[in-house]
């Protein structure tokens, strides 16, 4: 028997994060948190409001590359459960390291990140953050675990620290350094933080369990040393937090609740855990903490998804730099023509879970066709030329130089739209593949004798064709049928049986189309750490000289729309000019790698 409150109940939450969120606003466990809206520890958020945002998230990136389709995933999940749910994301460069970052990448993020369709802007607030603007906070909490007894200086060399780490099967042996008291570990780690120590030499470690079984929990460091500028503290610092000390207190820091991650941190969650709790414990922190919750991370097949592996096909100029079409950046796909819209759909369909698997990058151009199928305005292109001639057409029209006018929908199902406006004459270009002298079976376009439809034309019927010396075809040759145009009471009384697309020699305006595919032929060309540059797909890219429709004369940058026959298509937003226009194809109207 169902009861009459099931069919009003709520429906059950789609994925597990949802689940972890609902279950923490339905308890009140962050209702008592205060914010003073800005980052702070324990006391500046004591003094603060309490918090206006029910939850908060946060999309944390290195800036030491372009984002991509991954990071797209973490982007849509954060800032989506964010607005769901009345909270707020955060926008925080993770910035601690000192040496690969670059403000080109931090521009490159912001721009990601708002193309997306996101806002790190709330309530007249920017919660964009930076990590190294934490650095003072980081030390005092340094120097408050090393008083309380829970970290040391540890001086043996790089290698002894690894080998008496131990391993999976073997408990890992102290370091002759970790009976150092309170007060020796503080004036060396302060000679660390004066520079008097040179790289290497030293690092600050929590003193946790060597036995631990979980080895993130034997001894983690904290501290290094780095003599190196840093781009926003520039020379303050010579000493700088591990990541897996930093993130966590960045999160506490920013009030964030709920600290969302890739699977690969999953063992690190017991020494966040234990981090924040201390920190707190030490009344440095202000609680209730955030905790970190792991989900699977996004991939996608035929693209790689590591900035370091993507970085080495921008090096070796293997693509076009980072915003290739090509490349899975954001950048990339941005270019390429992939909307906001269909990037986000693609990445919530791909669910987010507990175990990983892999989405078909088919599932982008599904997306994509979703989104535009409605959006894009029609027109017709020619991508392989041939010339059409229409031997007959002086005798009909007195003059070759006669133009017939040809009106087709913007879009089919739009007619608020309006109408596109192009000229039939004595030649059109034509795709070369539309015409054959041997027509297999089932061919039902150009051969001597056969009559097709030009679309939004008349009905042609061909003749046969001119060549050159070599036998190649250099025109095809068609007479026209009068009173056949589209639309005219006559149009009906031929019947054909095939329909071509074309475009006027006349009025066509000559463009370069850059055909893209899938930068690589195997769906996972860099598992098991394999070659991936041994998969590259040598036809990834193939730029022909075509033809397209007069009424493209106005396309501007980043303009999208559905060529007839064809597929989906991009003005480029670097190249394409008035005059000199530069289109891309964002992907067939089908799936051409389905099997
Ligand atoms: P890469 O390995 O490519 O360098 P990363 O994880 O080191 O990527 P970060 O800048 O640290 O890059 O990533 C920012 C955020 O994006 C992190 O929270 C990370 O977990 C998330 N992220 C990165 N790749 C993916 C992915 N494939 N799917 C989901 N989230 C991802
Ligand atoms: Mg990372």
């Amino acid at each position: 028997m169902t009861s009459p409150a099931a069919d009003t109940a709520p429906k059950p939450s789609s994925n597990f994060l949802r689940q972890i969120i609902e279950r923490d606003l339905a308890e009140g466990t962050y209702a008592q948190r205060r914010f003073a809206g800005t980052p702070g520890d324990a006391a500046h958020h004591a003094a603060g409001q309490p918090d206006p945002a029910r939850i908060r998230t946060r999309f944390p990136p290195e800036p030491n590359g372009y984002l991509h389709i991954g990071h797209a995933k973490s982007i849509t999940l954060n800032f989506g459960l964010a607005a769901e749910y009345g909270g707020v994301c955060h926008l925080r460069f993770d910035d601690t390291n000192p040496e690969k970052e670059e403000q080109e990448y931090v521009d490159a993020i912001l721009d990601a990140v708002q193309w997306l369709g996101f806002d790190w802007h709330a309530g007249g607030v920017s919660h964009l953050y930076y990590a190294s603007d934490y650095f003072d906070f980081m030390y005092r909490a340094a120097e408050a675990l090393i008083e309380a007894g829970l970290a040391y200086v540890d001086e043996q060399s790089a290698d002894e620290i690894r080998h008496n780490r131990g391993d999976f099967g073997h408990p890992g042996k102290d370091s002759p350094f970790r009976g150092r008291t309170p007060a020796e570990n503080l004036a060396r780690f302060r000679d660390m933080r004066a520079g008097k120590l040179a790289d290497g030499a030293a690092v600050l470690r929590a003193r946790l369990d060597m036995a631990s079984p979980n080895i993130n929990l034997r001894d983690p460091a904290l501290y290094r040393i780095k003599h190196a500028a840093h781009h926003n503290t520039g020379d303050a610092w010579c000493i700088y937090p591990m990541y897996a000390y930093a993130h966590p207190i960045e999160d506490a820091l920013e009030g964030i609740t709920h600290s969302i991650c890739t699977l690969e941190f999953e063992d690190q969650r017991p020494w966040y855990d234990w981090l924040l709790d201390t920190l707190c414990t030490l009344g440095l922190l202000a609680p209730p903490r955030p905790h970190q919750y792991e989900f699977a991370r996004l991939n996608v097949t035929y693209v790689i998804t590591s900035k370091r592996k993507l970085k080495q096909l921008v090096d070796e100029k293997i693509v076009d730099g980072w915003d290739d079409p090509r490349m899975p950046t954001i950048a990339g796909l941005r270019r390429r023509g992939y909307t906001p819209e269909s990037i986000r759909l693609m990445c919530e369909r791909a669910g987010t879970a507990k175990a990983g698997g892999w989405t078909d990058y088919a599932s982008l151009d599904i997306a994509l066709r979703e989104d535009l199928e409605g959006k894009a305005v029609r027109a017709m292109a020619v991508l392989d030329p041939v010339r059409l001639k229409l031997t007959n057409w002086a005798d009909l029209f007195a003059s070759d130089s006669y133009h017939e006018p040809c009106r087709a929908p913007a879009h089919p199902q739009r007619p608020e739209l309006g109408a596109r406006e192009f000229g039939l004459g004595a030649e059109v270009w034509i795709e070369r593949d539309d015409f054959t002298e041997t027509p297999p079976k089932g061919f039902f376009r150009l051969y001597p004798g056969n009559r097709v439809r030009l679309k939004y034309g008349m009905v042609v019927e061909c003749t046969g064709c001119e060549k050159d010396a070599d036998g190649a075809i250099t025109a095809v040759l068609a007479t026209v049928l009068p009173d056949t145009k589209s639309g005219t009471p006559g149009a009906d009384a031929v019947k054909v049986k095939g329909t071509i697309t074309w475009v006027g020699v006349h009025d066509a305006l000559a463009a370069e189309v850059r055909l893209y595919d899938r930068l690589f032929t195997e769906p996972q060309p860099d598992a098991g750490g394999k070659d991936f540059k041994a998969a590259l797909n040598p036809a990834s890219k193939k730029v022909a000289m075509g033809f397209i429709e007069p009424s493209l004369a106005n396309a501007r940058p980043d303009d999208k729309f559905q060529f007839e026959r064809h597929g989906y298509f991009v003005a480029d937003r670097v190249d394409h000019a008035a005059g000199k226009p530069v289109i891309n194809r964002i992907a067939g109207l089908k799936d051409s790698w389905a099997t």
